[in-house]
């Protein structure tokens, strides 16, 4: 049995590697009169969303001590298990953290500890710069997560579905 051949012309209008080039010259072109979008960090910063989820903050009372009360939800919630609560008690019954520690390098800021703290005490940020030379710099102590001064983050609001 005899085997036709069956020849396929080149789509030339398609395969044009001048018309490729040029049109990258022109795309490269276009982009030297656009505006630049390039931000000098650190001297210049842009503002973050009132949601963006960064280190957190313990609130404190008007005198000063935490507003934890130690009821365990956050670390029972935490889904990174990086939340460490050792629980105390006054004379009087009220509980308070007698050590209270979030590893922040563990932390996916998930935003649930936020979300789930009946006393509004522990917040997220709106911070991010918080480098460090070790793994053990991330753990944040009851006072270091007392002495941050950042802006706490807003939670998600139904209301307001897009934050505006
Ligand atoms: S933001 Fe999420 S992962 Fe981070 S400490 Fe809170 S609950 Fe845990
Ligand atoms: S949920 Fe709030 S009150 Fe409860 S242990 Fe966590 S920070 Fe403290």
């Amino acid at each position: 049995m005899a085997i036709g051949v069956k020849v396929i012309e080149r789509p030339i209008a398609e395969t044009s590697y001048v018309r490729a080039a040029l049109q990258g010259m022109g795309r490269t072109l276009k982009h030297l009169f656009e505006q630049k979008v390039t931000t000098q960090y650190p001297e210049q910063k842009e503002s973050l969303s009132r949601r963006w989820r960064g280190t957190h903050r313990m609130l404190t009372t008007e005198d000063g001590k935490a507003k934890c009360v130690a009821c365990g939800l956050c670390p029972t919630i935490c889904p990174a298990n990086c939340i460490k609560l050792v629980p105390g008690e006054d004379e009087r019954g009220n509980r308070y953290p007698l050590a209270f520690e979030i590893d922040e390098f563990r932390c996916i800021f998930c935003g649930y500890c936020q979300e789930v703290c009946p006393e509004e005490a522990i917040h997220l940020g709106r911070h991010y710069e918080n480098s460090e030379y070790s793994r053990e710099g991330f753990v944040y102590d009851l006072e270091r997560l007392t002495a941050q001064t950042h802006p706490v983050c807003e939670m998600w609001d139904p209301a307001d579905p897009k934050g505006e």
